[in-house]
């Protein structure tokens, strides 16, 4: 019996593995490695791919984080919302920035942020929201505009999940819907790295002008390249790392629709009373496929009896993570709870096949 891998990232590469070798080799043979043509390519490449004025290729999509915190230019404790349940990078870029992170639960169905929640955590020291598309679902963009309309609010998009995905309220890419986008190409992510990088998009000069700074240590143009107008950090995107994004980023629409119609299959054909199946909109690109149940233990013992890989997005809530506990102590996150108690993510990987997907699908129908 073969294992189910829950993601298999040189299967999904084989057909571009020597073009990307090839352009790798000849690409150090100019010697040149930081903030060369190709970097700037991706950039306009990626920019093009979500319909953004521009892109900033990064380090990591922690850094991008940080990085767009920082070019709001906001005063120290001043508020930003962010959602209970999300990968830690989003709080941690918040604390890092020196600004008071405000957490929002999540909405039950679909894991995105909660706007019956979220207009009660707004206050007049309110000036960002984090807006994660978690699992590579959109997050309800429209409705959280339309709350924070007149308000001077800014909305910073975590699009670390959601390469591709759409707003169909909107009529938007995922990552033009914010004042700023952040994307991490970590290589697990839809659209993945062979290493560390991440990109910042957004459609305002003035934040494209600061961030180019923040990330090269304050740098904007390598004219002078003493100078120093920002306090930046280094975290520039490699040129090697931007190789590879141009090149899969060719592939990531066929990728995405082949995750689209395994997400079909298991939307149409898992039906079990102990399971609960999340509300993904159509415009999602599925970076997980997240279910909940009660009996998760059971359930993971079946799964490796049976050798599926499977995953856990996420285990602790942030109001639970040791370092912020004490902040959070006092209130509570029942939904962010909720799923961090009862999620299991199930391979979604885009070449898995259908008899592998209907194994998937049996176990789980026949588990009790
Ligand atoms: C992966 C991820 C990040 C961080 O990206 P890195 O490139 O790993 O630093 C941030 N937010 C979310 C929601 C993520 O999934």
């Amino acid at each position: 019996m073969l294992p189910i891998k829950f993601l298999n990232i040189h299967r999904q590469d084989r057909r571009v593995h020597k073009e990307i070798l090839n352009k790798i080799s000849n690409s150090i043979k100019k010697n040149k490695f930081i903030l060369t043509n190709e970097v700037k390519e991706f950039e306009k490449e990626f920019a093009d791919f979500c319909g953004t004025k521009f892109a900033i290729g990064v380090g990591n999509g922690t850094d991008a984080l940080y990085i767009a915190l920082k070019s709001l230019g906001l005063k120290k404790n001043d508020e930003v919302i962010v959602p209970a349940m999300t990968w830690k990078s989003t709080i941690v870029s918040v604390s890092n920035c020196g600004l008071r992170p405000i957490l929002v639960d999540i909405n039950k169905d679909n894991s995105n942020i909660d706007l019956e929640n979220l207009k009660k955590k707004i206050t007049k020291k309110t000036r960002a929201i984090i807006v994660v598309h978690l699992y590579g679902n959109p997050a309800e963009s429209n409705e959280i505009k339309k709350i924070i309309k007149n308000k001077n609010i800014k909305i910073i998009e975590d699009a670390a999940q959601a390469h591709g995905a759409k707003d169909l309220i909107l009529k938007k890419k995922i990552g033009s819907i914010g004042d700023l986008a952040c994307f991490s190409f970590f290589p697990g992510k839809n659209l993945g790295a062979y290493g560390d990088a991440g990109c910042i998009t957004t459609n305002y000069k003035k934040y494209y002008k600061k961030a180019i700074s923040l990330r090269n240590i304050g740098n904007y143009n390598n004219r002078n390249k003493s100078d120093c107008n920002v306090v930046g950090i280094n975290s520039r995107m490699d040129t090697i790392q931007s190789i590879v994004l141009s090149i899969k980023l060719k592939t990531i629409n066929e990728l995405n629709q082949k995750r689209i119609k395994i997400a079909a299959n298991y939307n149409k054909n898992i039906n079990n009373k102990n399971i609960k199946k999340l509300n993904y909109s159509i415009g999602s690109v599925y970076h997980q496929y997240v279910i909940k149940t009660k009996k998760r233990n059971n359930l993971i013992k079946k799964l490796k009896k049976n050798k599926i890989e499977y995953g856990i997005h996420y285990a602790t809530s942030i109001n639970k993570l040791r370092f912020y506990k004490n902040t959070f102590k006092e209130l509570s996150f029942p939904n962010a709870e909720d799923l961090a108690a009862k999620c299991i993510s199930l391979p979604i990987d885009p070449y898995l096949s259908k008899r592998e997907q209907n194994k998937i699908i049996n176990i789980l129908n026949n588990f009790k």
